[in-house]
């Protein structure tokens, strides 16, 4: 089956349940969505109530709660040599996998982080010993590390960095990937032989590790580092090569979250996900933009 959503909001007022009814909206069957403001780490308490009547949606509706994706927000960064923002990001980590856990959710996307200077290796002991410190034996959420672009210093543009972090994360049952199309593209990846790619990251992680798939085009040519998303088709990846990872066998249980921009302040979600469930590039989505 396939598993195909998008970024949502996830709003004080309505919560869960607002993530819900907006997803229905777009036809999808599941959804991502930060617990608050994506770019700061304010947070408001879950309410039960709200969770209860977005559970009870999402079973109208035959949604499955554990094909549905939180991010957590972009700036905390685990890489961090500095302790006291390093501890900060920890802190925001194990309070969102709480969040995580009280909504029944169970994967987290997390930006593995930048070094900001202390190099590859160094960046990768410090994600490593805040992944050590969330995963809890209590904890029953996955963190799932995305696949970047390679902007500044991020680490984990390429599946040998993260490799490496999985390797000395103790709790392997609780650690996966989600690949990010547009940043493996501008990483330098060719993602048009996507079986190639599929072997390779099979070789140096393990395809069970994989565990959602972000579909974005991208706005700039292969390597380019940019990270700039572009709508489904209109962008260098290209819709024959985005339908071919959506409908992937070897990933039909894997959640496809779209993270496409906006068209003229419009979600383009219910016409993209159409697009891709139906295999038709519909030229007409950005013509009103030119
Ligand atoms: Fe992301
Ligand atoms: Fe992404
Ligand atoms: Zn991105």
């Amino acid at each position: 089956m396939l598993y195909i959503g998008s970024h949502v909001s996830f709003k004080k007022n309505d919560q869960l349940l607002g993530s819900v009814l907006t997803a229905h909206s777009y036809l999808a069957n599941t959804f991502m969505f930060y617990t608050g403001a994506p770019q700061n780490t304010l947070r408001f308490p879950i309410s039960e109530e709200l969770t209860k009547k977005a559970l009870e949606k999402m079973e109208e509706y035959q949604m499955r709660l554990d094909k549905v994706i939180v991010h957590a927000p972009y700036i905390i960064n685990l890489a961090n040599n500095d302790l006291e923002k390093h501890q900060f990001s920890t802190c925001f980590l194990k309070e969102e996998l709480k969040r995580c856990q009280e909504l029944g959710i169970s994967n987290l996307v997390i930006h593995p982080g930048s070094h900001v200077g202390s190099g590859i290796e160094k960046g990768i002991s410090f994600i490593v010993k805040a992944l050590n410190d969330c995963l809890t034996s209590d904890n029953t959420v996955t963190i799932l590390l995305e696949t970047m672009a390679g902007k500044g210093s991020e680490i984990g543009s390429r599946l040998e960095e993260l490799k490496e972090i999985i390797k000395y994360v103790n709790d392997k049952e609780h650690i996966g990937v989600c690949i990010d199309t547009c940043h493996l593209h501008d990483a330098g990846y060719d993602l048009s032989n996507f079986d190639s790619f599929l072997e390779e990251f099979d070789k140096i992680i393990g395809l069970s590790y994989l565990k959602c798939v972000h579909v974005n085009d991208s706005k700039n040519e292969r390597t380019s580092h940019k990270d700039r998303h572009e709508n489904i088709g209109y962008g260098k990846i290209g819709f024959d090569t985005l339908l071919k990872i959506v409908h992937h066998k070897k990933l039909e249980d894997v959640p496809k979250i779209l993270e496409t921009p906006f068209i003229l302040d419009n979600a383009p979600y219910k016409e993209e996900i159409a697009m891709l469930k139906n295999k038709t590039f519909d030229h007409n989505l950005k013509k009103d933009e030119h």
